[in-house]
């Protein structure tokens, strides 16, 4: 079946062809008679179909692409994105170990589903749908979720995705089979509660894991804190790795209650303490510490917040030096997609400058494979982190 077409300005079909998967506004000639959230075909002005994408009229990304080229698949049968499951589901497996048991099964963009995020906590998968297009075709996602031995799918609702991209699916458990919305899942060996229903993004920060089994690694011994810690992820490995004592600061009680909750499931004596305080204001304190984790939310949720953003990881890690004793380590992070890698260092590095003290870069850290970076969408490489050494 053909598919409504889109078509570009004559000299705007580089980013197309170079497979970046957001179309925007600017290079579009002719609109396809086509609704939000229909599939449509995007060709150049001389008719040659470059790729596939779901249509929003109503956005500046007026086209999401998942396909590149012309194309024999039929994408509005389930066949398609059963496959592409699969395919995500393949590329995770050499990953997956007997106790670790939650995993991001699908990342949007990287895995060339826009609009997805899919995680596995057991036997539960956790369902975040952002675009229209991708909310219509639900059906086949949980038909690839079943294939894949999934039976019990919670949707988690996003309320940008409802009012900006109009999706309208009610969130709860999408399947028959209902289960509890706190779940007891493993990581590297290490039990964690996850509360998937009131918890924040899918209910835990998978994409920490790797990062924090790093901090384990140099805990031995260590006065750690843990600044943005929601519910202790960083402060349980600390932990594991025999840290001396570990504080974790959120400003969520909620998460701070499931910190606890989550020290208590690993360790029956140990020497952790919660402190519901702003972090910005607790950094400033008189306490120091042999290692600190600065893992704040995304400061820059969009390209004109950059500035302020920029200010505030420069002030918590200005903070965070002062904190810390001679030959002490900072695990530093920042999450905002507006915030690219360069930046980030150069933040660092003035937050370095104005402490006075010798740093140096141990790590340069990033997101785990089951978050691909699709290669032609750099925005998808969000998760920055640094490990410094601080004289
Ligand atoms: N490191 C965590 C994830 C951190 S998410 C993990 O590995 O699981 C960011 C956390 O920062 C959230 O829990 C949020 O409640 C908290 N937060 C946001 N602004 C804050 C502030 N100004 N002070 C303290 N905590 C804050």
């Amino acid at each position: 079946m053909p598919y409504p077409t889109l078509v570009l300005k004559s000299g705007r079909d580089r980013s197309v062809r170079n497979r970046h998967p957001w179309l925007f506004s600017g290079a579009i000639k002719q609109l396809p008679k086509a609704k939000h959230g229909d599939i449509v075909a995007v060709s150049t002005n001389q008719g040659e179909v470059l790729a596939h994408g779901f249509f929003n009229p109503k956005s500046q990304i007026v086209c999401r692409l998942f396909h590149f080229g012309d194309s024999p698949f039929a994408f509005e049968e389930a066949a398609y994105w059963v496959a592409a499951v699969q395919r995500a589901h393949a590329l995770r497996q050499p990953h997956l170990t007997h106790d670790t048991t939650c995993f991001r099964l699908l990342h949007a963009e990287g895995d060339g589903l826009p609009g997805v995020i899919a995680d596995v906590y057991g036997e539960v998968v956790v369902l975040q749908l952002l675009i229209k297009g991708m909310a219509q075709r639900l059906p086949f996602l949980l038909q690839a979720f079943s294939a894949l031995g999934y039976h019990k799918v919670w949707l988690k609702t996003k309320k940008n995705a409802r009012v900006l991209e109009g999706v309208d699916v009610q969130g709860g458990w999408l399947t028959e089979a209902t289960s509890k919305t706190t779940r007891s899942v493993q990581e590297h060996g290490l039990h964690f509660n996850v509360d998937i229903e009131t918890g924040q993004k899918t209910g835990f920060f998978l994409d920490q894991r790797e990062n924090r089994a790093l901090v384990q690694r140099f805990s031995a011994g260590k006065r750690v804190l843990n600044a943005f810690s929601y519910t202790g992820g960083f402060s349980v490995y600390a932990l594991a790795g025999g840290a001396a004592a570990v504080d974790s600061v959120d400003s969520s009680e909620p998460a701070l209650a499931l910190a606890e909750e989550n020290v208590r499931l690993n360790f029956s004596d140990a020497a952790h303490q919660t402190i519901a305080a702003d972090c910005f204001d607790f950094l400033r304190e008189d306490r120091t510490y042999d290692l600190i984790v600065l893992d704040p939310p995304a400061f820059a949720k969009h390209a004109r917040a950059v500035r302020n953003a920029s200010h505030g990881y420069k002030d918590i890690n200005l903070n965070a030096m002062h904190r810390l004793t001679p030959g002490g380590l900072l695990f530093t992070f920042s999450c905002s997609q507006n915030i690219d890698r360069d930046l980030f260092r150069k933040i660092v590095f003035g937050a370095a400058a104005d402490a006075g003290r010798t740093v140096r870069v141990l790590y340069q850290l990033s997101q785990p494979p089951d978050h691909p970076i699709n290669i032609y969408h750099p925005e998808g490489e969000y998760l920055k982190g640094l490990v410094l050494h601080v004289e």
